[in-house]
């Protein structure tokens, strides 16, 4: 079946970009082998060792493409107050005066893939179809692990002219000419000059910048989220979704191997989720992607490793170092590096060096059903209930190790007020707070005080709404050890989060919210004072917080919707009446 529309933007950029051929992508094994292998022969790709890695590969980026540069992400809509003052607006005539030029000609000599995709199972009433047209072969290879590309994608949309636009070109790996513009009204998203896979693919521009701005017309909400099936010593399952900045543990908390025993958590949708209310007046969470993407530099609990039983199939490594052996290695992996070791830019490395063999926002990235930990329900047609929701991010001061909201709007609130640290590895300042509203501010291209209503009006649909906590593993002394031990042991705090969706603890009512009374630490090393130290609310501290908060939202101006000035006052209010 022909699709007429999709043919003529396919046309109008090839015209444009001059491509010496056009391929028509159909996601099929044939397909994909031929490209991997046309990728090892030109050294894009390096076969790892297939003992350690069955069918995985290693990509090493440009050095100055191993991170994503949000300065250089742009939103184009019709007045700069629509992008609203979160975003950096490049009015829609600007883009096409001096960004569109940048295309010009830009695939001459290369393959211009067409590469349709589909986000949600093709069974749910929410599937939508995206098309990236790229240069990059590699572009090809991770939209076909991440999504379902191909033939069904295209058969889904049949003559629909309804499917998101993403183009995008390597032409050099200049940083000055890097550059993602978003235009959420035509559902079009460009980039350019990063050939980095979590960049190049516009999956996640697709998910959060253009399906978000459309979706709360639909009457559901595209969110920066994973989910993860928990589970009980006693067989109860909860569904708790986590939305953490870029780094701070979205995927890790859905993936993780609890360290106490009878517990499960298993993979439900790794950083990318789309809301509605559903039955059961609940909130229903359903995984767009067909994928999963991990950041490998600096986890303790390796995606995948020579010695591991829980191991991945046929990903794609970023950035980690390459041992002798053909295996991958990167820092904290678990195991010793050993001899000869190229570094992650291919540089002869040993343990006694300066540099961290591994980038620190090394990946691994491959197909869901390929993981050993996600859950029957990555695939769900009609998603998963959420019980509660954990909003966070990287505060080594002040924010306890986990606190509730007490009703919806607070919980909007504290969502809407969070503040992280950057993570290791990225492009951002160390040690700068910054504002990261439900870990949307890279995504949201619209304005954000809208977005902020969205949330706001879901709550009273809800007859069981998710609970809203607000955690932080990142807790540090003044020499700047974490308080917390996290990843494995972040289940004790689960663990409390099940007891108050079940209704079966008490919890200390503080000025911020609801605080344990204490957890489960039977078995780890931590003192009293700590755990203490972990739960405590220090209201001074929070008052500065709050000011802080306040000039955040004071940038929406008139837009701000009420209940979270609301919020604001009576969170200070709060917290003078527990200073006397
Ligand atoms: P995502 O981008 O939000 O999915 O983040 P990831 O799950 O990939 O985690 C990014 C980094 O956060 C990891 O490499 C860890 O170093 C760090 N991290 C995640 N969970 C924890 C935790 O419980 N404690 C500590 N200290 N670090 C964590
Ligand atoms: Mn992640």
């Amino acid at each position: 079946m022909r699709n007429e529309r999709l043919e003529a933007w396919v046309s109008l950029v090839a015209a444009h970009t001059c491509p010496s051929r056009i391929h028509w992508c159909d996601g099929s094994d044939a397909e994909l082998a031929d490209l991997r292998e046309r990728l090892q022969a030109d050294g894009t790709l390096i076969r790892l060792n297939d003992d350690a890695f069955p069918g995985c590969f290693l990509h090493r980026s440009h050095p100055n493409d191993a991170v994503p540069i949000e300065q250089r992400r742009f939103v184009s809509t019709a007045s700069e107050q629509d992008a609203g003052p979160t975003n950096h607006w490049l009015a829609e005539d600007e883009a096409y005066r001096h960004v569109w030029p940048w295309f010009s000609k830009a695939m001459i000599g290369r393959t211009l893939y067409v590469v349709p995709y589909l986000l949600v199972s093709p069974r749910s009433k929410y599937a939508q179809v995206g098309v990236q047209l790229t240069d990059s072969p590699l572009v090809v290879l991770l939209l076909a692990m991440l999504t379902r590309m191909g033939r069904v994608a295209l058969q889904h949309l049949g003559r629909s002219g309804d499917f998101a636009r993403g183009l995008h070109c390597l032409v050099t790996c200049d940083p000055e000419q890097r550059c993602l513009v978003r235009f959420p009204a035509t559902q079009t998203c460009w980039s350019i000059g990063t050939a980095y896979p979590k960049d190049a693919t516009l999956l996640e521009s697709h998910v959060l910048s253009l399906v978000s701005s459309l979706a709360p017309e639909e009457g559901y909400l595209a969110e920066h989220m994973s989910v993860a099936r928990v589970t009980n010593p006693e067989g109860t399952a909860h569904y708790v979704a986590a939305a953490f900045p870029s780094g701070c543990g979205k995927t890790l908390l859905a993936t993780l191997t609890p360290s106490v025993p009878g517990w499960a958590v298993e993979l439900v949708a790794d950083g990318l989720c789309l809301l509605r209310v559903g039955k059961e007046g609940r909130l229903w969470a359903l995984n767009p992607a067909a994928g999963s993407d991990r950041m490998v530099g600096e986890s303790k609990r390796p995606v995948a490793s020579a010695s591991g039983v829980s191991r991945a199939r046929d990903g794609l490594f970023t950035n980690v170092a390459l041992r002798r052996d053909g295996s991958a290695w990167w820092e904290n992996c678990g195991e010793p590096a050993g001899e000869g070791v190229l570094d992650w830019q291919a540089l002869p490395w040993s343990p006694g060096s300066h540099r961290s063999a591994a980038h620190p926002n090394a990946r691994f990235i491959a197909a869901g059903h390929h993981y050993p930990n996600a859950s029957g329900f990555f695939d769900e047609a009609e998603g998963v209930p959420l019980s509660a929701i954990l909003f966070g991010g990287r505060r080594p001061e002040l924010v306890p190790l986990i606190f509730e909201a007490t009703s919806w709007e607070h919980g909007v609130y504290v969502a809407a007020t969070s503040r992280s640290e950057a993570a290791p590895g990225s492009a951002r300042a160390a040690g700068l707070l910054r504002n990261d509203p439900m870990a949307m501010l890279p995504f949201c291209s619209y304005n954000m005080a809208d977005y902020f209503s969205h949330w706001l009006r879901l709550g009273p649909q809800l007859y069981r709404p998710p609970r809203i906590f607000h955690v932080n593993w990142f807790r540090a002394d003044a020499r700047g050890r974490l308080l917390w031990p996290g990843f494995a042991e972040n289940i004790r705090v689960l663990e409390w989060v099940f007891e108050r969706v079940e209704r079966r603890i008490d919890a200390r009512r503080t000025p911020i919210g609801f605080v344990p009374h204490a957890l489960d630490t039977r078995g780890l090393d931590l003192d009293a004072d700590t755990l203490e130290r972990l739960l405590q609310v220090d209201v001074r501290g929070w008052l500065q917080e709050a000011e802080a908060n306040q000039s955040f939202l004071s940038i929406f101006e008139q837009r701000l919707p009420r209940a979270l000035l609301r919020e604001q006052q009576a969170l200070v209010r709060r917290l003078l009446a527990a200073t006397n």
